[in-house]
């Protein structure tokens, strides 16, 4: 209310003083107010503790979210996205579908090239898969080196498109690890929401069952689940 200078500038953490003020109607012997008392107090440590909290606070939500090596959403954050879009279509009926994605043979790629490598490959398909997203999309880390992605608004058709240009493009791109070049594939499997479905469990099934045929059928491929 009153711009004083903070009296601690430098250790005090804020230019001007964080107040509470009351005020006090002072009445003359008449009963008439003629004065005003103004007392002020200096609430600037309590107010920059609040602020630094809820800071401190907010990254710490932000971490708890985020899986460390892709910061893409963990699987216990993408699981709660992915239950919120089956209630969604519940009830209101809008249309999503879910992928799943495996790395082939990621296995041949830590013994050939090493773990970092190994982690290398999987950063930069997280890279590709968050390049390919749009605002609404909700992808996740799911397992050691399996990604899922919630396609908002999107049927199994046009989620094929969609994995087909993920796929090709991992599929032509080549990750620099130690002066060597390391190619890898994915197989995606792809289910989209429909009325069968009771529960977000079975949507996950679906996909999953997709992209076990994925890997059977010889890899590479995205296949979506009937
Ligand atoms: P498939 O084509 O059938 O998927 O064969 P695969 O070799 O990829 O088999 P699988 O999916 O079972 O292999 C997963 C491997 O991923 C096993 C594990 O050593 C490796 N892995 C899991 N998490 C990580 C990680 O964070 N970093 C690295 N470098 N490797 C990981
Ligand atoms: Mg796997
Ligand atoms: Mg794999």
């Amino acid at each position: 209310m009153f711009k004083f200078k903070n009296y601690r500038p430098v250790t005090g953490r804020a230019d001007f003083m964080f107040q509470n003020v009351t005020l006090l109607p002072l009445a003359s012997l008449t009963g008439e107010i003629t004065h005003i008392s103004i007392i002020v107090y200096d609430v600037t440590d309590i107010a920059i503790n609040k602020l630094q909290l809820k800071s401190a606070n907010e990254q710490l939500e932000e971490l708890s979210q985020t899986d460390g090596l892709t910061q893409l959403h963990n699987r216990r954050y993408w699981q709660i996205c992915m239950e919120k879009e089956f209630e969604r279509h519940s009830r209101y009926g809008d249309t999503s579908t879910l992928v799943m994605i495996d790395i082939d043979h990621f296995k041949q790629v830590n013994d050939k090239y090493g773990h970092p490598a190994g982690d290398k490959v999987i950063q930069h398909i997280a890279y590709l898969l968050k390049q390919s997203l749009r605002e609404t999309d909700c992808a996740g880390r799911y397992g050691g080196e399996e990604f899922a992605v919630v396609l908002s608004k999107t049927n199994a058709e046009e989620a094929l498109h969609f994995t087909e240009r993920l796929r090709k493009r991992i599929e032509e791109s080549e990750i620099a690890f130690e002066n060597r070049l390391i190619k890898v594939t994915v197989s995606l499997g792809i289910n989209d929401l429909s009325e069968q479905l009771d529960n977000s469990s079975n949507w996950l099934s679906g996909a999953d069952k997709a992209l076990y045929i994925a890997k059977q059928q010889g890899r590479n491929k995205s296949i979506v689940f009937k």
